[in-house]
């Protein structure tokens, strides 16, 4: 008989994190301490839930979006889901669609990784995240302070975060 005894380990909640996870994760420092967030890919892509797609469409409206990134949302499906419980997915956009070309000065990390970030209310809240690799959305990241965390998440709640983003945007 299977021991379905949960293996999930007793991560803080409330610990906050410090640096960008999962689809960013590439150059990013100090991970000694935080649990392993891993891509789960689907056996096969599925369409984004009504609620992935309205908290989409929230992001497609920041200020740094492009017109390319809702060219992508066009045929986006979710690929995979994050190991860590939260409702984070990872999102694949078709080989034709045009890609979202962005500056180095968007982003600390750089033109190839941009992300379009909202939260709820004062920060401390639920986050919203796209990120963009290498042109093409790749997260939808929904983050609540900690790992395992789903919240509930309105879209018409969300505030911008400007972040690096030009002013003359
Ligand atoms: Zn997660």
């Amino acid at each position: 008989m299977q021991d379905l005894t949960p293996q999930v380990p007793a991560w803080p909640a409330t610990r906050e994190r410090t640096t960008l996870r999962t689809a960013t994760n590439v150059g990013a420092m100090d991970e000694i301490d935080e649990p392993i967030v891993e891509r789960l890919p689907l056996a096969a892509p599925r369409p984004l839930t009504a609620e992935e797609r309205a908290l989409l469409e929230a992001l497609l409206r920041h200020p740094g979006s492009k017109p390319e990134l809702t060219e992508q949302a066009k045929t986006v499906q979710v690929d995979a889901t994050c190991s860590c419980g939260c409702p984070s997915v990872f999102l694949a956009v078709d080989d034709g669609a045009p890609p979202a070309i962005y500056s180095d000065a968007d982003s600390p990390l750089g033109a190839g990784a941009v992300q379009l970030r909202a939260s709820v209310g004062e920060s401390g809240g639920p986050e919203v995240i796209l990120h963009v690799l290498e042109g093409r959305m790749a997260e939808l990241e929904i983050w609540a302070g900690g790992y395992g965390i789903r919240p509930h998440v309105d879209p018409t709640e969300l505030v911008y975060d400007q972040g690096h983003f030009p002013s003359d945007q």
